[in-house]
This record gives C-alpha cells, sequence and structure tokens, in this order.
C-alpha cells in the first residue's frame, strides 16, 4: 500500500519521522524548519487544546491575545531573557517590497521602507505582556492578572524535527501577575500539577515533576519547574515549563503596585507554557512499527467499523447495523467512522486505520449479519474477540478506558524499567551507552560539574525531582558531598 514504515529497531529516528507524515500528522514545509500540520495532526492538536483549555479556565484563568511583533527596546528590556533568545530570533526590519530594475519579475526589499525600529518576532511574550501589564496594574485590587494565549511563536532553531523542534510552533503561553511571591511560586506550581495531570490522564504519559538546574533555566526566570517523559528510545523529553519570574519582568518593565499597607512594590510573575511538541511526545512515547497508538482521549475518532461485504445489497445491510452502533456510541460522546468505500479492500483499510491509531476496529460481515456479532480489534495490543452487537453500546466505552490505562501502564513499566541508579561516574556512562534511559545520580550542584558532564557524555540533568528523597551521597563527577539524586539523560 505505500504506507511501510521503517521499524522502530532499525532507525528509531527515521521511523518517528516517516510515521508522522505517513500517518498524516504532519509534513514538512517550503519554509527551513516549520512544518505543515494536516488535518488529522490538528484535530489531535485541538483534542489537547480544548482539554488544556479547560483546566486553564477552571483554575482561573482567562483567554487574551498579544501581538506577533516585539518593538527590539522592549525585547532588550529583560536582559537575561534577552540574551537567551538573542540567538534564534526572527527580525522584521522593513514593510515593503517593490519591483527589482535589475531582475525583471523579481521583488526586492525596498530600501525605502525600512521601519524606524526592528520589530522581533515573537520567540515568547513575556516582554510585550509585561510592557502591557504596566498600563493594567496600579494597585493590589488589580491582581492577580491570570492570562493566557494561544498563539505561535518563532524560535530560529538549527536543528529542527517535526513537532519536537520547529522554528515556528504552536502553543500557550499563561502569564500571570501577583501581589506576593507566595502566591506566584503557588500559580507556578499549580499550573506544572495541570500540565501533569493533562500528560498522564489525556495523553497516557508517565512524566516525572521537577525543577531544572541553573544551566537549563528559562532565561529570565528565577526557578523554571518542569514536567519530563521518555520516549521509546530511552531519550528524555521536556513536555512542559513553569516558570517563577520573580519580579524580573516587573522590574524591567517597572510594573509596580500599590500594597495593603500602601506601599509601592515590584509585581511577581509568572509564565508557563507546552507546545505541539506534545505531538511528538504522543507518537514517540506510545506508537509501534505499525503506526500510531493513540490514546482514546485525545483520539479524533474512536471506533472505526469496517464492512466485509461482496456486494451493494451486503453492504447495504451492514450499514444498516453501522448506523445503529454509530448513533448508540456519539450518544455517549464517541466520534465513530464508518469506511465504506469501495474502493479498497478491508486489509488495505485494516491497515490504514492501524497506521492512524483508531482505537478500536468493528468489523462486521455477512457471518456476523446472521449470528448478531461483531468482531472488535484494539489498536494497543491488536487483540481480537467476537462481542455480540447488542453489548457494543456497553462494552465498547469499557474496552476504550481498558485501553487507555493499558497505554499508561505499559509506558510507565517502560520507564521503570529504564531507570537507573548509579554511584560512580563509570557506571553512569555504561549505563548511558548500553542501556540508555533516566539515570539517577548525585551531583554537587553545581554547573561546572553539569557542564563538564554534558561535554563527556551528552547527558544532561533533565531535573531535579520534587519528590526527590533526601540521601546523603558523593556527586558522580566530583566526589563532593550531595543530598539528594538528580535525574540525567540524552534529551531530545
Ligand atoms: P519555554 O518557553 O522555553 O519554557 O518552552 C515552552 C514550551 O515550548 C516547552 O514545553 C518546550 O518544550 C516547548 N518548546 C520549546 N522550543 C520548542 C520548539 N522549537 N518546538 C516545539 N516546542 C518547543
Amino acid at each position: 500500500m505505500g504506507k511501510e514504515i521503517p521499524s522502530r529497531s532499525e532507525d528509531y529516528s527515521l521511523w518517528y519521522n516517516e510515521l508522522v507524515k505517513k500517518a498524516d500528522l504532519a509534513e514538512h514545509s517550503d519554509v527551513r524548519g516549520c512544518m505543515v500540520i494536516k488535518p488529522y495532526g490538528y484535530s489531535i492538536w485541538e483534542k489537547m487544546q480544548q482539554a488544556l483549555d479547560a483546566m486553564f479556565k477552571e483554575t482561573g484563568h482567562l483567554n487574551a491575545y498579544f501581538p506577533l511583533f516585539v518593538p527590539k527596546s522592549l525585547f532588550e528590556a529583560e536582559e537575561k531573557n534577552a540574551e537567551g533568545f538573542a540567538k534564534e530570533c526572527a527580525i522584521v526590519t522593513h514593510y515593503r517590497l517593490k519591483n527589482d530594475p535589475q531582475n525583471k519579475g523579481k521583488l526586492m526589499v525596498d530600501p525605502d521602507a525600512q521601519l524606524e525600529e526592528e520589530l522581533v518576532v515573537r520567540p515568547t511574550s513575556e516582554a510585550i505582556i509585561w510592557s502591557t501589564y504596566k498600563k493594567w496594574i496600579q494597585s493590589y485590587r488589580d491582581l492577580p492578572i491570570l492570562v493566557n494565549q494561544w498563539a505561535n511563536v518563532v524560535r530560529w532553531e538549527m536543528r529542527t524535527r517535526l513537532f519536537l523542534r520547529t522554528a515556528e510552533f504552536l502553543w500557550q503561553e499563561g502569564h500571570t501577575a501577583h501581589a506576593t511571591a507566595d502566591e506566584a511560586v503557588k500559580e507556578t506550581v499549580q499550573m506544572l500539577e495541570v500540565y501533569a495531570e493533562f500528560a498522564e490522564k489525556f495523553m497516557a504519559l508517565p512524566i516525572i515533576k521537577g525543577r531544572k538546574s541553573e544551566g537549563e533555566r528559562f532565561p529570565g526566570a528565577v526557578d523554571t519547574y518542569c514536567i519530563e517523559a521518555m520516549m521509546q528510545d530511552g531519550k528524555a523529553l521536556q513536555a512542559g515549563t513553569s516558570h517563577f519570574l520573580g519580579q524580573n519582568f516587573a522590574n524591567a518593565f517597572d510594573v509596580q503596585f500599590t500594597n495593603k499597607e500602601g506601599k509601592l512594590d515590584y509585581v511577581w510573575g509568572t509564565s508557563w507554557g507546552v507546545s505541539t511538541r506534545l505531538m511528538g511526545a504522543l507518537v514517540m512515547a506510545h506508537s509501534d512499527d505499525d503506526g500510531l497508538v493513540l490514546p482514546p482521549k485525545l483520539a479524533p475518532i474512536h471506533v472505526v467499523i469496517v464492512p466485509i461485504f461482496k456486494h451493494e445489497e451486503e453492504l447495504n445491510k451492514i450499514a444498516e447495523k453501522a448506523k445503529e452502533i454509530t448513533a448508540s456510541l456519539k450518544k455517549q460522546g464517541y466520534t465513530v467512522k464508518f469506511d465504506s468505500r469501495d474502493t479498497h479492500k478491508p486489509g488495505f483499510k485494516f491497515a490504514e486505520w492501524e497506521l492512524k491509531g483508531v482505537p478500536v476496529r468493528l468489523a462486521i460481515g455477512p457471518r456476523d449479519m446472521e449470528n448478531g456479532t461483531v468482531e472488535v480489534a484494539r489498536r494497543d495490543t491488536k487483540e481480537k474477540q467476537v462481542m455480540k452487537i447488542d453489548e457494543v453500546a456497553t462494552k465498547i466505552p469499557a474496552l476504550l478506558d481498558e485501553i487507555q490505562e493499558n497505554i499508561y501502564n505499559r509506558a510507565l513499566t517502560f520507564r521503570t524499567n529504564l531507570t537507573t541508579k548509579v554511584e560512580t561516574y563509570d557506571e553512569f556512562k555504561k549505563v548511558l551507552d548500553e542501556k540508555s534511559g533516566f539515570v539517577l545520580a548525585h551531583w554537587d550542584g553545581t554547573p561546572e560539574t553539569e557542564a563538564a558532564i554534558k561535554e563527556e557524555t551528552k547527558a544532561t540533568i533533565r531535573c531535579i525531582p520534587l519528590d526527590a528523597v533526601e540521601e546523603a551521597g558523593k556527586c558522580i563527577y566530583s566526589g563532593k558531598p550531595s543530598n539528594k539524586r538528580v535525574i540525567f539523560a540524552r534529551a531530545y
């Protein structure tokens, strides 16, 4: 059928790329590093957005929209943030093209249309948002501000990969302003919890909640919290971040408020984001050599019904039954697709829906019609069973729940098996090279040690887990004392 993808063990990276393309999630575009998200892929992203958006609203946030362009003078106001993103910025310098007199039929930048001030295409929106918050905030009565925006951002990444790292990506970014440090830290942690819950409940993706080391912190943040997931090649993927910004942006943009005591103080901030990278995480964590394995909670199609028929009369009878099944499942909130195409054989359709990760497939043939049965195949385990048609409306929802849980448990077992505690640097390197995965090791807490380990092994500190237990130990690199283990891994 021309849809074959290489296996994961053959070439994991190629498997991922081919799968993303062949399953109609996304493809490369004519713009370097930018992708086209196709309708099937976008349907999954929309499901992610809907679930997250509901969780943001539940925790008191409202959506707003800020401009794509950030005047350079605003962009450079928070120095660390500016420095951190400077190397990957796209900048608008002109606003007009004109006919090129030297080159018929071609256009050139009109030198007379140079902007007085260059505009940075937002790599993140703290600058434009905090310059706006200055106008919104005067007193403690104006706080907190709890805003989220769904937007695109641009980071001129040199090494790109569909969904995981693109030059333009879609995301949401929350930006909140608070009267006290305590409140802002609580918000930062709350949103980390929201991401963790979303990853585990909807994406069926087990994650580790933690804090980033200084070296991996968001530029301009006081503290960066993150969720880290493991992909099927044992590499780590940072799946979401929540930053405590302290008063850094309030200082940079002079955002002060009169507190309850009548004194002027700088506002405390947070920001938090997840991106279309989550689509990559979803694919890399669960899918297999036959295609996508989608958790039912994010699958655009929950159940596909494939009729097995020789002639139209048979198809019409099956179609009647399919209609009843569809209605009974639709009432319960499930999306059902009846694949009645007569241009393709059932085997082709089976493979195609497997590739697309539809969690449950029902096949109905003439014999099933006689017996009042249907063949049910689940995508995650490939197991098949025969079910009475009358039971479909009650048993399929239960099966979908079971699949959701099974996918999560499978990923959790995988992660557990690929998580290793080590005591020495030799052991550390051996585990990274021979087993990969997460390595729990003692670290002396210095950026120098972290950088040296990264240089020598390509492994980075993914996070200092929030639930790390206090335990006296020695840094695997320097031998200096350490009181808890951190997670090292090679990462995307
Ligand atoms: P940050 O603003 O750097 O904390 O990133 C916010 C979110 O965007 C994180 O969940 C990152 O994983 C994700 N992200 C960062 N860079 C990219 C990129 N180039 N493509 C896709 N997602 C990204």
